[in-house]
């Protein structure tokens, strides 16, 4: 099956399709993006991902070229070009192609990309044994609602992350966590389950909601506020959210065991509802 691509309101093979080097993508950075997974040919929220690609499209004033009727649309049309039942549908904005100078061009077009291609799963057995993570200070800018493609730091702290043996890394900022560089983050004191407030400083994921969602649903309660890091290195369990990690357990931070170094029962029950919603 083919990986498909999408470029302004055309599709074509992945390998065909191509930006001009004067894109401000390219140039500085200048876009934001979503991330979308199918389940069984079913794209999991997509109208909160494309409501949120409009948010950042919004908060970076770059004109956003097709309304959240259109861009699902071609969600849609992507997937089936595509015919994989678990996609990946990844979308980018930017603010267009133009000679290189920092305000914003006049007559740049925004420059709309789609990829899809084929989800690979996490494999099982980070999720039956959870998974390591690492603390990084946070060095990122006070839009990370945003959803931009500025990802350096998220990038440096990922790798760092894996060089030590990590899957995650989470960053830290004023003495709290705030989210992981490609997830948010969940925190069980005692039978508290915490999770960082949105605001300037966290992506407000998309999973995030939903698995508040699915706490209420099962009466677990969740409080948003601010969750110090002393909080995370002694609580009791910890766990990630995201597109791709679902519910993940997290078992060791700075190679020292969560609770008891098992995936806690928290995590377990949201995951087997989450499983549940997405219908499989
Ligand atoms: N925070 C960051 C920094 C992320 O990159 C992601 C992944 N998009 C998330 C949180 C989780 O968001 P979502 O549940 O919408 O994938």
């Amino acid at each position: 099956m083919p990986n498909i691509a999408f470029l302004n309101g055309r599709f074509m093979p992945l390998s065909r399709a191509k930006v001009s080097v004067e894109d401000r993508g390219f140039q500085f950075g200048d876009g934001v993006y979503e991330l979308i997974r199918t389940y069984d040919g079913h794209p999991f929220h997509m109208r909160e991902h494309i409501r949120r690609l409009g948010r950042s499209a919004e908060a970076l004033q770059i004109r956003n070229p097709y309304t959240e009727k259109v861009w699902a649309r071609y969600v849609l049309q992507g997937m089936k070009k595509s015919g994989y039942p678990n996609a990946k549908i990844y979308i980018q904005v930017t603010r267009g192609a133009a000679p290189r100078v920092h305000w914003f061009p006049e007559r740049a077009r925004p420059t709309a990309v789609m990829t899809v291609r084929k989800f690979v799963p996490l494999p099982e057995a980070m999720r039956t044994r959870g998974v390591s993570v690492i603390t990084v200070p946070d060095i990122r800018w006070a839009r990370c609602n945003a959803k931009s493609l500025n990802l350096v730091p998220n990038t440096l702290a990922r790798e760092e992350a894996r060089r030590k043996g990590a899957f995650e890394a989470l960053f830290i900022r004023d003495g709290y966590v705030m989210e992981g560089g490609g997830s948010n983050v969940f925190v069980r004191v005692g039978r508290t389950l915490l999770t960082p407030p949105e605001g300037p400083f966290i992506l407000s994921g998309i999973t995030r909601e939903a698995v508040l969602g699915l706490a209420k649903e099962v009466g677990v309660e969740v409080t948003e506020r601010p969750v110090r890091e002393s909080e995370l290195l002694s609580a009791d369990e910890v766990f990630l959210t995201g597109t791709t990690v679902e519910v993940l357990p997290v078992v060791r931070i700075n190679q020292k065991r969560v609770g008891s170094g098992k995936p806690g029962e928290t995590a377990r029950l949201l995951y087997a509802r989450f499983r549940l919603t997405v219908g499989s």
